[in-house]
């Protein structure tokens, strides 16, 4: 199963991890990552129109992640390359808080050197990093629908699918015409 408009509202490196539903990349191209950017809001910095050169940095930060969410939810240690790579990452464009003054009080910003992709793959990492230290990594689960390989974190322990309206009502009405068979 593919779906074009990717799962948002997990926590930012599993919505990463799942703009790479089975068979498709939905942020494989500018406009595409475009797209999932406006999804998240206020929850990646200061929105940019993408590059074409901004897709690399995004893409390694994701295949990192994913390498090391498959292992860490599991229990095991992820390989060093994937933990190496979300460093590297963060590396590239250190966080700064950037004090302004906004009429009535100072305000703190993140700030970050370096160009569109390489900020947001440094803000993704470190994302990804927060979420694989977390003891709630061992929570993440994979929907239970056929072909579905997205992640989440149920905030239920009964929640078994990724959304209700992406799989859990399809997946009702396939046992619901089995059981008629
Ligand atoms: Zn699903």
């Amino acid at each position: 199963m593919t779906d074009p408009v990717p799962l948002t509202g997990e926590p930012l490196a599993l919505d990463l991890v799942n703009t790479r539903p089975a068979g498709a990349d939905l942020i494989a191209t500018v406009d595409g990552l475009a797209a999932w950017l406006a999804l998240e809001g206020d929850r990646v910095p200061e929105p940019e129109t993408p590059a074409a050169a901004d897709l690399a940095p995004v893409h390694a930060v994701r295949e990192h992640a994913a390498v090391a969410v498959e292992h860490a939810r599991r229990g095991g240690r992820p390989p060093g390359a994937a933990l190496d790579g979300l460093a590297e990452a963060q590396r590239l464009a250190p966080a700064i808080k950037r004090l302004s003054w906004d009429g009535t009080a100072l305000v703190a910003t993140a700030e970050r050197p370096g160009r569109y992709g390489v900020r947001l793959a440094a803000h993704l990492a470190e994302a990804a990093a927060v979420l694989l230290a977390d003891p709630a990594i061992g929570r993440v689960r994979d929907c239970e629908a056929d072909g579905c390989t997205l992640l989440f974190l149920p905030a239920h322990p009964r929640r078994r699918w990724c959304s209700a309206a992406r799989c859990g009502n399809r997946e009702r009405v396939a046992r619901y015409y089995a059981r008629r068979k």
